[in-house]
């Protein structure tokens, strides 16, 4: 089974870490470069994205992920993890970085006061079975997507619907949505077929 690490800086790791253990792969909390060269994808999970980014640099892990990810090494980023996934942010704090390796322009905070939490079900492309439960929690958007960055899902219900909140670009995937506290765990399983996939390239 493909070793998967969680980074864990900040943000809710061990759901991560349960949802991949659910699908059969190994789960470990990544928090050293020792152990960033060592896994074979890696979850970058919700929380904050402006203290994961300085906890990144304090830890001396900023470049060492940049470059993993320039690289090849499946990630995949929900919520304040599609923020470090994304080359272009809107609405971060002065001097925000990201890891940057998916070519969108991201909007943090996206959905606004009135629906900062709310929950809905979306069809994603390549989760096969019904729509996800997606939870979003001060989530941010996809505003634009690069060429080779396809939409895997779109708001429905909420105010502001047909927003991309899943996009998935060759070994990088990400959402604004939390799957991993829904306790649905296709979109992690559909991130450890990716992690296979690469591995046998
Ligand atoms: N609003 C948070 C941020 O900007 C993301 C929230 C989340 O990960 N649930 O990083």
């Amino acid at each position: 089974a493909p070793l998967v690490g969680v980074l864990a800086l900040q943000g809710d790791v061990r759901e991560h870490a349960r949802a991949l253990e659910a699908v059969g792969a190994r789960a470990v909390p990544v928090r050293r470069p020792s152990e960033v060269r060592a896994v074979d994808g890696l979850v970058l999970p919700g929380g904050e994205s402006t203290t994961i980014d300085k906890l990144a640099r304090r830890f001396e892990l900023h470049d060492l992920l940049r470059e993993r990810i320039a690289e090849g090494m499946p990630a995949y980023g929900s919520c304040a993890g599609l923020i470090m996934l994304a080359d272009r942010l809107v609405d971060g704090i002065e001097g925000q970085q990201t890891f940057g390796g998916l070519d969108v322009l991201v909007r943090r905070n996206a959905f606004g006061r009135q629906v900062e939490s709310f929950e809905e079900d979306l069809d994603v492309v390549g989760v096969e079975g019904g729509p996800v439960r997606a939870a979003f929690i001060r989530a941010p958007w996809v505003e634009e997507v690069g060429p080779g960055v396809e939409v895997l899902a779109r708001t429905r219900t909420a105010a502001a619907a047909d927003r991309a909140v899943a996009v998935r670009s060759g070994h990088l995937l990400a959402t604004s949505f939390h799957p991993e506290i829904t306790g649905d765990h296709r979109v992690h399983a559909l991130f450890v077929r990716m992690i296979e996939e690469a591995a046998r390239q």
